[in-house]
């Protein structure tokens, strides 16, 4: 599958998520033709909120989609090293960063009381938390201008990867824990 291939069904999956009317999936037929291997047509990074879940909101099935998950999506070293195994081992033709709005790794890190055993986690968000304040943003606004500005700063951070830019485009979205809606703010052109 080629990138905006990958893009269009993840969109048209959280379309379907979204409005209720996700697909009909065999899990156990899924498993069977799974079981000898893997061509995941996506990676996808998100927060590991429990309300995130990317196989479920883009309305996904076993062996579609190589997701790797942390506190806030902060994407580090050991992030990378996986997408890089979803990318150039099993075939992945595209990376979406997917923030949440809601997401309490974000307002922690928009609090400068983070307790220690969080901190390393709001370490690399409080970046965006503090460049959504330095725009300006109104109070009520900032957990949510800092969420998309974290989610494109992860992304860009992925695309510095000379090993995973080379490869593949990286795209950048928000979810809506409410609506169930993902919006993409950057689609790499595709
Ligand atoms: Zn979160």
């Amino acid at each position: 599958m080629n990138p905006a291939d990958s893009l269009r069904r993840l969109v048209d999956g959280n379309a379907r998520f979204a409005a209720g009317a996700t697909a009909e999936v065999d899990l156990v037929e899924r498993r069977e033709a799974t079981a000898d291997g893997q061509r995941p047509w996506a990676a996808i990074v998100t927060c590991a909120d429990s309300r995130v879940a990317p196989e479920l909101v883009f309305d996904t099935t076993l062996g579609d989609v190589f997701s790797v998950r942390t506190g806030g999506n902060v994407v580090d070293e050991l992030v990378l090293g996986s997408l890089r195994f979803g990318v150039e081992v099993l075939g992945a033709p595209l990376i979406a960063v997917i923030g949440h709005y809601g997401c309490g790794a974000v307002e922690a890190s928009c609090d400068p009381d983070v307790p220690d055993h969080f901190a390393c986690v709001c370490d690399e968000i409080r970046p965006s938390a503090e460049a959504a304040r330095a725009s300006g943003t109104a109070e009520e606004a900032l957990c949510d201008e800092a969420v998309r500005l974290h989610a494109e700063a992860m992304a860009a951070r992925i695309a510095a990867d000379e090993r995973l830019a080379s490869r593949v485009p990286v795209v950048w979205g928000v979810y809506d824990v409410a609506s169930g809606a993902v919006t993409f703010h950057d689609t790499a052109g595709l």
